[in-house]
């Protein structure tokens, strides 16, 4: 469709020097180009020309002070992209490679999970090129302290509510709401993601991985199968990971591996809950690396390698972005993978995605997938509001019910647009209509 590529060419002029945004853009836009072709309504709004450009983007100086006494600055940044069916909601990353590109990508995305969820929130993500690994808490807190000072007069309840990502955990959420806290001079639920003695909600921590495995279950069950029994690789060892190990773990499924930045880790006895705690602590507690598994429990470590190699049916990337390419794609394929769901953020590259697609096993890209992090964030928001917590069976079968409901929706979109089974369009057009339609509703804005 000849408009699909005159928007992308004014995203990529736009943008230049934008490598991540430009892949998001470009697989979401190919991938609704049917749903536009119906909507004449949409082309005349210049819903697509709009939904590309944030609706307002912050970028500001973090200046803070080491444990040597040296002055550090760094850069902050919140990317608010879509309000149309609610106040931005979306994670802060800390990581050296925090960039605009990648937080354009990742706010992105979230516009169109954030809807596939059910629940009334916009899209937003935000973030420093801060690196938290061998910084001192002092100097975490530090940290934090000084990008609040700044984000505070941007976000608020009812307006940009941001949450964990990468580098960002309940140590830092902690620092950032005492901050937002002492400058605003109210208790509100500005951030999700809280401990839960001061507004956390319960399932929060778990929410992203288990929901990940819910969504494969969902996938399983279109196939009459589950998880039981099944050999999974999973990479990342964050939240993410550790959650979705752990609910693998629960439905009775057997996980060979776990990795940092710096490598993976392979136990061929399997992951075990005892060797998750340990792992726990490892990464939570005593903030080290993965190596040390494999010294202490006698598994196999491969520096500088990502577990796609290992023989697996179903893949869990929890990591990063761009984690599976398309070499990896093939391997995974020819060790008869046949399930892959994303609990990281467009892990997987476009090579990749293309011959999941082609080879018709069961992909559940992220914005499906790892909707339940940001949906439980949903929740934690309504309880925040009616100041009521839930209890843990409550929150977990929203979450679970939430998962359904998200691969019901991107499965019967993918069917009506005559691709069956493709979840990578059913779950685009799906996330996209009902944000375009409010858009309409609330005219030129
Ligand atoms: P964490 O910071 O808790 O963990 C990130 C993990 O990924 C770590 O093991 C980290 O290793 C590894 N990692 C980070 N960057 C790279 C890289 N460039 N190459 C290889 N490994 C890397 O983050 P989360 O678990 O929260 O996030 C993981 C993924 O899940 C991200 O894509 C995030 O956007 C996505 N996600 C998270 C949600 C949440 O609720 N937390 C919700 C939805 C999606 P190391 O320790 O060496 O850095």
């Amino acid at each position: 469709m000849d408009l699909i590529q005159e928007v992308l060419g004014i995203v990529s002029k736009r943008n230049p020097n934008e490598p991540e945004f430009l892949q998001a853009v470009t697989e979401v836009l190919e991938s609704i180009a049917p749903a536009v072709q119906r909507r004449k309504d949409y082309r005349d709004a210049k819903i697509l020309e709009r939904i590309v450009e944030p609706e307002r983007m912050i970028q500001f100086r973090v200046p803070w002070i080491d444990d040597a006494g040296q002055v550090q600055v760094n850069r902050g940044y919140r990317v608010q992209m879509n309000s149309a069916i609610g106040p931005y909601k979306g994670g802060l990353r800390f990581h050296p490679t925090v960039n605009a590109s990648i937080l354009k990508f990742l706010a992105f995305e979230q516009v169109f999970k954030n809807s596939l969820t059910t629940l009334p929130m916009g899209g937003g993500k935000g973030g420093a090129d801060f690196d938290p690994k061998g910084k001192s808490d002092n100097e975490v807190m530090r940290f934090c302290q000084s990008f609040m000072t700044e984000l505070f007069r941007h976000v608020g309840p009812n307006t940009d509510v941001p949450a964990g990502d990468i580098g960002v955990g309940g140590r830092e959420i902690g620092y950032l709401f005492g901050q937002y806290k002492r400058l605003a001079n109210e208790f509100t639920g500005v951030l999700t993601g809280k401990s839960l003695n001061w507004g956390g909600s319960l399932i929060r921590p778990q929410a992203t991985g288990y929901g990940a495995v819910y969504f494969a279950e969902e996938m399983l069950k279109t196939r009459r199968e589950n998880l039981e029994g099944r050999i999974c690789t999973v990479s990342g060892s964050g939240n993410a990971a550790q959650y979705t190990v752990s609910k693998l773990n629960q439905v009775g499924a057997k996980v060979l591996t776990m990795s940092d930045s710096n490598g993976f880790i392979y136990d061929k006895d399997g992951i075990t809950d005892e060797k998750l705690s340990w792992i726990m602590d490892l990464k939570n507690v005593r903030r080290r690396r993965i190596k040390e598994y494999a010294d202490h429990f006698g598994a196999t470590y491969m520096d500088g390698q990502r577990p796609w190699s290992v023989p697996c049916e179903c893949a869990f990337p929890c990591a990063t972005q761009n984690e599976i390419s398309g070499a990896d794609a093939k391997t995974l394929l020819d060790n008869g993978c046949y399930v892959v769901s994303e609990a990281a953020n467009m892990p997987t590259a476009p090579a990749a995605v293309d011959l999941f697609l082609a080879a018709k096993v069961l992909y559940g890209p992220g914005k499906a997938a790892n909707a339940g992090g940001v949906a439980v964030s949903g929740l934690e928001m309504s309880q925040n509001s009616m100041r009521l917590p839930w209890p843990r069976d409550e929150v977990d079968q929203r979450l679970r019910q939430i998962m359904t409901t998200i691969h019901k929706n991107a499965s019967n979109t993918a069917a009506e647009y005559d691709q069956p089974g493709n979840l990578v369009i059913g779950a685009n057009i799906a996330g996209f209509v009902k944000v375009a339609d409010a858009m309409l509703d609330q005219g030129v804005v």
